[in-house]
């Protein structure tokens, strides 16, 4: 079955249950949540999540898996700055508990940036990291994105999550989110030769490995390093691209997820309106 939803809010006074019934209201059958503003570490207690009415609105809609994304803010890379290098470590245990609190066993985190002291120090600076964060034992994966390359963030290459998982311990907790916009600002050759994309991909980290996608379109071309997401069909991937990559038979059953912009429905652009029910009904069609 093709799983695909998009990223959703949580929002007062409803939380994770308004997260589930947004994402049931745009026709999705699964859903990623921040579990608070992805910029910061202020987060509302579970008791208030709402949770066990989120879990039965799921079951009532036919959603059997949902991913978390870690905020931005976490940087393990860091090896710049130990107090941001600590926030980020402690912060991660704890969104670690979180995510299996809701009920999901997967958690989204950007590899990080190496702030300038190289890719070299940054992996090492994060395997670091994810070694104390591992050790401490949760029923929980943690999915590596793929990211654009833009500044100094590390990930960026197949090569370089493999180096990740190598200096990772228990790595079997170790996933990957393949994203389509940045692995295309990347430079992979997702639209022009996928083969090229997904053989390499496969050797150096195993199609298995991938538990999540993300699927968006990408304002840039391949090697842009910009990561500025479009709606399908309206960036230089094209729904083409990314109808193939939501109906390969790998990823049956492998929750995809749009994180694709709101559109403006006035002029001046005051008003927004979700793409998602759009997009989600265009690339399930057959
Ligand atoms: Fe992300
Ligand atoms: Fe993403
Ligand atoms: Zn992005």
């Amino acid at each position: 079955m093709i799983k695909i939803g998009s990223h959703v809010g949580m929002n007062m006074p409803n939380l994770f249950l308004g997260s589930v019934q947004e994402a049931v209201s745009y026709g999705a059958n699964t859903l990623m949540v921040y579990t608070g503003a992805p910029q910061n570490t202020r987060r509302t207690p579970l008791e208030k999540l709402r949770i066990e009415e989120a879990q039965t609105c799921m079951q009532n809609h036919q959603i059997d898996s949902f991913v978390v994304h870690a905020p931005y803010l976490i940087n393990l890379a860091n090896s710049v700055k130990p107090e941001i290098f600590r926030l980020g470590v402690e912060f991660l245990i704890s969104e670690l508990q979180r995510t299996v609190a809701m009920g999901s066993h997967t958690l989204i985190l950007h590899p990080g940036s190496h702030v300038g002291a190289g890719s070299d120090t940054g992996i090492n600076k994060l395997t670091e990291g994810l070694n104390e964060v591992l050790s401490a034992s949760v029923d929980c994966n943690i999915a590596l994105e793929t990211m654009s390359g833009k500044g100094s963030e590390i990930g960026q290459t197949f090569e370089e999550l493999a180096r990740i998982y190598d200096g990772v311990k228990q790595n079997e907790k170790l996933r990957v989110c393949f994203d389509t916009c940045h692995i295309h600002d990347a430079g992979y050759p997702i639209v022009t030769d996928p083969d090229a994309v997904w053989t390499p991909f496969d050797r150096i980290l195993g199609m298995d490995q991938i538990a999540v996608l993300h699927i968006n379109d990408s304002l840039n071309p391949c090697g842009s390093h910009k990561d500025r997401h479009a709606n399908i069909g309206h960036g230089m991937i094209g729904y083409g691209p990314l109808h193939e990559i939501v109906h390969m038979k790998a990823f049956d059953n492998i929750p995809m997820i749009l994180e694709t912009p709101w559109i403006a429905v006035d002029p001046k652009g005051k008003e927004k309106q979700a793409p998602y029910q759009r997009e989600i009904a265009w690339l399930r069609e057959p």
